[in-house]
């Protein structure tokens, strides 16, 4: 297995983007509105204050400048409601401190409302600004008291302004205490829709806000990012046995498998009903599907010896392999899932477009455990030789390529393509040392490198795959009759085996082997022109080069 990626900077995010929270209530646009309108409304009060019951000694004159200038300022706040800042806010909480400190001035600390505005001043700026930004109207507030006491300087002044300031600091405290709570409250709720009760993982509307976000970042930074799609097989029966109850406490034990065997930064889920996932940020394909088989054995094991033994079957799809959406990699999940199911159960699938369209077909023409193991087989050797990782399906992928660019009927097309999969699945009587060899094989070896063929056509004609036997036996014999086993020649090769022979000769040269370095696609073409005839059919060789230039080919073979 592959060393998982670094993963110090991933974390699980925290708090998801589109859940609700205060700030779309309290953001500046409703902050200025609410905060001009007390302005209009204390300037007006001031107003009819001064009309009906002036204090004898108010100086007039100023006070209806101060309430002027403070009705001027509640008309702009609002009439520039979406364009003012949060530092603009703040300015114009610290200006309102400054206008209630002069209406005390001007009216000589008689009227008797002004202290009450610096409280409103506290309450609106402890809900509309955030945690430290109300520390300056409060500061403002402050000062703006302490010189218009100095100033007056009525009996008792100290204690007024303490009085008066710690009125509006406690006022301001209460508020913004009373925001926590309810922000809190928010975040519960918001959780709870989130969260599935039972097994404490995400649901499926909380994983999709996961899996939205995790997309990005994976798009961002052009890194992988894998998903299993989870199904217990065959719950029914284990309600059947244990009860409804019984049935849930399975489904709990599950879940918290399944968080203990995943990374921390992995995502687990339960989608519904008997239907988990997994997100697996940074992981390839490969890696997600040696977790699904760990996740797999670990839950077989755990209820072995219980009174209902419980098995899983997983779907392994990943970013940007199989779908760039989360409901095309969803999608993707499900139908490998599907396969999984097809296949007999107890088994994890790495979606394939043609694999997971092959087993459709197969299922209804025969045994289906017999190919789900072969397929598994094919997978197995794959992950086994990662230098060849994705080799077979890519074989495959040829094969279907060059059999519709040959015009062969339909369901030669797919036959070839599930051919192309298992071509190699001899390969597990080789062993490691011989597969892995760097330098030149001894004779010993090389027969027993060679002997993969006619393994692989045992192999398969024991599944009841004899047409595939056939192709997959010959498909190292040369046209000139150099190659093995039997050294055929010409048309003695079956067409299929000609084509196996191209399509895996062109995936070897063009990427990476232990004993080679990958050959650019221009080189490994002129190389397969070099040998047709002698090694290759010349026009199933033409056939691929015309296939990867296609658009076709550029669309199925991308
Ligand atoms: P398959 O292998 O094809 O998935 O078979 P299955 O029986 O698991 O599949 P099916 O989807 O037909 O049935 C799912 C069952 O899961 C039906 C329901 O009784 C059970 N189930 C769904 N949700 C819950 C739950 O919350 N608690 C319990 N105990 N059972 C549940
Ligand atoms: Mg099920
Ligand atoms: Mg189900």
């Amino acid at each position: 297995m592959r060393p998982w990626p670094a993963r110090a900077h991933l974390r699980v995010i925290p708090r998801l983007e589109n859940v609700e929270t205060l700030s779309a209530l309290t953001d500046a646009r409703v902050a200025s509105t609410f905060l001009g309108a007390a302005y209009c409304f204390g300037s007006l009060a001031g107003l009819v204050v001064l009309a009906v019951a002036a204090p004898p000694g108010a100086d007039r004159p100023g006070l209806a400048a101060v309430n002027g200038a403070a009705l001027a300022c509640g008309l702009l706040l609002i009439a520039l409601r979406g364009r003012v800042t949060r530092t603009g806010l703040s300015a114009a909480f610290v200006a309102g401190a400054a206008l209630v400190g002069l209406g005390l001035v001007a009216s000589e600390n008689r009227a008797g409302v002004y202290e009450l505005f610096f409280v409103w001043i506290a309450l609106e700026a402890a809900f509309f600004l955030r945690g430290r930004e109300t520390v300056v109207p409060l500061a403002a507030i402050a000062i703006s008291a302490g010189v218009a006491f100095a100033v007056e300087s009525p009996p008792g002044a100290g204690a007024l302004w303490a009085a008066t300031v710690g009125t509006a600091v406690l006022a301001g405290l209460v508020v913004g205490w009373f925001k926590g709570c309810v922000q809190n409250l928010i975040d519960r709720l918001a959780d709870a829709a989130r969260k599935d009760p039972l097994t404490e993982l995400w649901n499926r509307r909380g994983f999709q806000d996961v899996l939205e976000a995790e997309l990005s970042r994976a798009r961002r930074t052009d890194r992988p990012l894998s998903l299993l799609v989870v199904d217990l097989d065959h719950f029914k029966l284990v309600n059947d046995r244990l009860g409804h109850p019984g049935g849930d406490a399975v489904l709990k034990s599950f879940g918290a498998q399944m968080r203990r065997l995943t990374r921390g930064v992995d995502v687990p889920a339960r989608l519904g009903g008997e239907e988990f996932a997994v997100l697996l940020p940074e992981a390839e394909k490969h890696d997600a599907f040696l977790v699904a088989e760990r996740l797999r054995r670990a839950a077989k094991a755990a209820f072995a010896d219980g009174p209902a033994p419980l098995t899983v079957s997983v779907g392994v799809a990943c970013h940007p392999d199989d779908g760039d959406g989360a409901d095309d990699l969803l999608r993707a999940g499900d139908q490998a899932l599907y396969a999984a199911k097809q296949l007999g159960r107890d088994r994890s699938v790495i979606y394939n477009a043609d694999v997971v369209a092959g087993i459709g077909q197969e299922a209804a023409r025969q045994d289906v455990s017999q190919l789900s193991s072969l397929l598994l087989l094919a997978e197995t050797i794959d992950v086994r030789y990662s230098g060849t990782a994705k080799h077979s399906q890519a074989v495959g992928r040829y094969a279907r390529a060059i059999a519709a660019e040959l015009e062969l009927p339909q369901p030669a097309v797919e036959r070839l393509a599930l051919a192309g999969v298992l071509h190699d699945v001899g390969k597990i009587g080789v062993s490691d040392a011989v597969l892995q060899k760097p330098g030149p094989l001894d004779d010993a070896e090389t027969d027993e490198a060679r002997s993969h063929p006619e393994l692989g056509a045992r192999i398969l004609a024991g599944a009841n795959l004899g047409d595939l036997a056939e192709w997959v036996f010959a498909h190292h014999e040369r046209v000139d009759g150099s190659g093995y086993p039997l050294g055929l020649n010409g048309e003695q090769i079956p067409l299929e085996a000609r084509i196996l022979a191209v399509a895996d000769a062109f995936e070897a040269m063009t990427s990476e082997r232990p004993y080679s370095p990958a050959l650019p696609r221009d080189e490994a073409a002129a190389e397969l022109r070099r040998c047709a005839g002698t090694q290759f059919d010349p026009e199933v060789v033409e056939a691929l080069l015309r296939a990867v230039r296609s658009e076709r080919a550029a669309a199925t073979l991308a």
